[in-house]
């Protein structure tokens, strides 16, 4: 066990205890007790169209295109902030370079169910609640801390909301009976998220996911229970996983997999993510950095003409495999503002 620290609390209330560690592994990723003051994120405070919830800070998957790290550094930054970190723990939180800490230091957020009992007051009916919009609520810290259990437990008590579920891991599976209760009263959607059906490939873009296979027997598991579940491509990578032959091998896997809805989106490179992206494009698709570096420049979202390309080929393969168009609920998923007109050095890429 390693030594003690104080608890991090995201809000109005500042408590110290003796052993906010929780666990230690032997890959040096460690994780911290955070006991959170609010769970749901309203529309309003992220700008989003749903409300959002995430169980964890920080994942252990480690996907090299994640654009949640961001929200990790924003704890840590806090914390320190607030004189809860000494400058020493504040560099081992952080990591050399800014990103580690997401994939190392894992925020586990304990004793959730009372800040989402007072938090689901504000939630009018009708709304939707998405959770994992900043970390994966199956990564492996679920099996110990079952927080995103916990949360599904007190959720099959509502009625009269829609929610989406995002995951990589198949520790989903575990949950099928919740999940089913929880779509008695409620709309649901789950989203087992697979980039790429090639395991090796998913291996150089994702640290520690599971591999894609396991996933979609995970999405099998779920359909046979009952829970209205399906695939979500998202992000698809320019020029490494957006060919045809590629994505048409996902439709399929996903179609055997009894899949009831696919979705899919381009990267989005926001400066957050380029650290840990950058690199990893470099070392194993190095003729695809300068195309990149032009398509994103001064911009996080995908060119227009690029996404409108993708879209298209998304929806012959949709049509082609039988599934029906993008529902009205993913919709909600998405940000209202579009991205801006650009250079669109990637189009060559998509038919
Ligand atoms: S599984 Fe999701 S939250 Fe976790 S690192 Fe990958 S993209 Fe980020």
């Amino acid at each position: 066990m390693a030594r003690q620290l104080p608890l991090l609390q995201t809000d109005r209330q500042t408590v110290r205890l003796s052993d906010a560690v929780l666990d230690e592994r032997l890959r040096g990723t460690r994780f911290v007790s955070l006991t959170p003051q609010r769970v749901l994120n309203s529309p309003k405070s992220t700008g989003m169209d749903y409300w959002s919830l995430n169980p964890y800070v920080g994942c252990e998957f480690g996907c090299s295109y994640c654009y949640a790290r961001y929200t990790h550094r924003y704890v840590v930054e806090r914390a320190h902030d607030a004189g809860k970190l000494t400058d020493a723990e504040f560099a081992d939180y952080r990591g050399a370079h800014g990103w580690e800490a997401f994939e190392k230091r894992i925020f586990v957020k304990e004793h959730v169910v009372g800040a989402l009992e007072v938090d689901l007051k504000h939630v009018p009916l009708g709304e939707t609640i998405v959770i994992g919009t900043a970390t994966d609520p199956y990564q492996p810290a679920e099996r110990r801390f079952r927080v995103t259990r916990a949360v599904l437990q007190r959720l099959t008590r509502c009625e009269g909301l829609s929610f989406g579920i995002i995951t990589k891991s198949p520790l989903i599976a575990r949950d099928a009976d919740l999940l089913v209760g929880l779509q008695q009263r409620n709309e649901l959607q789950v989203h087992v998220s697979v980039i790429t059906a090639d395991a090796r490939l998913a291996r150089k873009l994702e640290a520690r996911s599971p591999v894609p296979a396991a996933r979609l027997r995970a999405l099998r598991k779920l359909v046979d229970a009952g829970v209205n579940a399906g695939l979500i491509i998202a992000p698809v990578l320019p020029g490494i996983t957006d060919a045809v032959a590629q994505l048409d091998v996902l439709f399929a896997g996903a179609k055997l997999a009894g899949a009831r809805f696919i979705h899919a989106g381009p990267l989005r490179l926001y400066p957050a993510i380029r650290d840990r992206f950058l690199p990893v494009l470099g070392e194993h698709f190095p003729d695809l950095v300068t195309k990149y570096s032009r398509a994103y420049a001064g911009r996080g979202y995908a060119p227009r003409d690029y996404a409108k390309a993708l879209s298209r080929r998304i929806e012959k393969l949709r049509k082609k495999h039988g599934f029906t168009t993008q529902s009205a609920m993913f919709d909600r998923y998405r940000r209202a503002k579009l991205p801006v007109q650009g250079e669109l050095e990637l189009r060559g890429s998509l038919p």
